[in-house]
């Protein structure tokens, strides 16, 4: 019986009392406390293979931006699900591991742009995917120095890896807990000193105050669409099963969705023939960009990549080397190049948008390192160590970061600051950043 038809049966007043009947019939059906649920055990779950091959069977190809998605962020067995990914035991080394400097000179980097805005307190300090922890902790020590006191400032971790959450606890955090599951954050914790720690999944969540918002190789980890261009036009790249149940590339017949949304001019100009874009990093620099503009605060994205001339940049790493981002998906970690033009687009002035950034940069990993008296740092710990040996990895991990063989020109730094500073910033031009106009 279709619903015409009960309709035709029942006259009106006959369907209305029944339905108010039902509704006073409504029981309570028991429902288990969400606090007491949890994920399925590791041993339960699909393989990441299992679900690829799923979700390719339900619904065809995968963009590679829902590949990336799977495989990075699955909950149980997505990439930084696992432990021991960064370092020198896991897949890759990021610049915090490599020297205390690093985030030091970041830290320090905030705090005198901050004194061109005021006072700066309370402060609300925001990392996006902070790995083992090490950057904040190197920031935590900075501040400290500053004398900031432990209610006038508080952590806000955006991290979607619950098992990367425990790791920053255990290096940040005295105490820590699992939150309840009505508030906006997974876990809490305090430091040594008694500065409070939140962690969140999104950074939405995080209370739209005075921040400074710091991500470092984390825009890098974002999916992306693969685009490119064939004789019809613009196509997307997508990921299918061979007939052997493995996974690879081909391109879409038709233009998808995310052609039709994504590739628009500037993007598509030029003889490029290859192009990658990144929606969501897209939307996360524009929410950067207004909570700075709205509440006040800086942004600094520091990461490897591009001023949109690279179209193709999307690999994994395996144990410190490039692998094929399809061969054994959840193994290695993958990441494409960060579109630093893209960005800059996404968080500057446009029709409509109320708040935006002035957005500096990118500069090199080198120049922002030494206009920021990287050398004079290194000085200072060179003259604290305690001997000959600790002296030589402190030097020789400080040119690791600024070598433009190795990290000094492949890293790149860029900032966002209130649209409200211009004349500020005209008078005292962004350290780190100088010699650059201001847009
Ligand atoms: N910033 C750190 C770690 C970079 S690795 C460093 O420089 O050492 C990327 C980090 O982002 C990891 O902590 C990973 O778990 C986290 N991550 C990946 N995808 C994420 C997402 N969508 N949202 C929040 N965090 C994410």
């Amino acid at each position: 019986m279709n619903i015409r038809n009960t309709y035709r049966i029942f006259n009106r007043p006959t369907l209305l009392s029944m339905m108010c009947r039902r509704e006073k019939g409504y029981k309570i059906v028991k429902r288990p406390d969400p606090k007491t649920l949890r994920m399925p055990s590791i041993a339960d779950a699909p393989s990441i293979m299992d679900i690829l091959k799923e979700k390719i069977r339900l619904n065809g190809p995968l963009t590679v931006a829902e590949y990336m998605h799977i495989v990075i962020t699955n909950p149980t067995e997505g990439y930084y699900m696992k432990k021991e990914v960064i370092g020198q035991s896991g897949d890759f080394v990021t610049s915090p591991e490599i020297s205390q400097l690093f985030g030091e000179v970041l830290a320090i980097w905030f705090y005198s742009e901050t004194q061109k805005m005021g006072s700066g307190k309370p402060l609300q300090i925001v990392e996006l995917g902070p790995g083992n922890g090490t950057l904040m902790v190197d920031f935590l020590r900075v501040l400290n120095k500053f004398k900031y006191k432990s209610n006038e400032l508080s952590i806000h971790l955006v991290e979607i890896s619950k098992t990367m959450q425990l790791l920053q606890a255990g290096r940040l955090c005295v105490s820590h807990k699992e939150s309840d599951i009505e508030l906006p954050y997974d876990r809490e914790g305090e430091t040594v000193s008694g500065i409070k720690v939140y962690w969140y999944n999104d950074l939405k969540k995080v209370p739209e105050n005075f921040s400074w918002y710091i991500a470092h190789e984390f825009f890098d980890v974002l999916p992306i669409h693969k685009f490119e261009k064939t004789d019809k036009g613009w196509r997307e790249l997508l990921i299918d099963l061979d007939e052997n149940q493995k996974p690879y590339y081909r391109i879409s017949g038709e233009e998808t969705q995310s052609v039709k949304m994504l590739v628009r001019p500037p993007l598509d100009a030029g003889d490029r023939t290859e192009l990658e874009v990144s929606p969501r990093s897209l939307g996360i620099a524009r929410q950067l960009a207004e909570r700075v503009d709205q509440f006040g605060g800086l942004a600094l994205i520091a990461d490897y990549g591009h001023e949109g001339e690279k179209g193709d940049t999307f690999r994994a790493f395996h144990k410190h080397q490039v692998v094929d981002p399809l061969e054994n998906p959840g193994e290695s970690d993958l990441t494409a190049d960060v579109d630093f033009s893209q960005l800059r687009v996404a968080a500057s002035r446009a029709p409509g948008r109320d708040n935006y950034a002035i957005v500096m940069g990118p500069v090199l990993q080198k120049d922002f390192l030494e206009r920021m008296q990287g050398l004079a740092r290194l000085e200072v710990l060179l003259n604290n160590a305690k001997n000959e040996e600790d002296k030589e990895k402190l030097t020789a991990s400080y040119n690791m970061l600024i070598d433009p063989q190795k990290m000094g020109e492949r890293f790149k730094f860029m900032a966002f600051y209130p649209s409200t500073m211009a004349d500020i910033l005209e008078k005292h031009p962004p350290v780190g950043f100088a010699n650059l106009t201001v847009k």
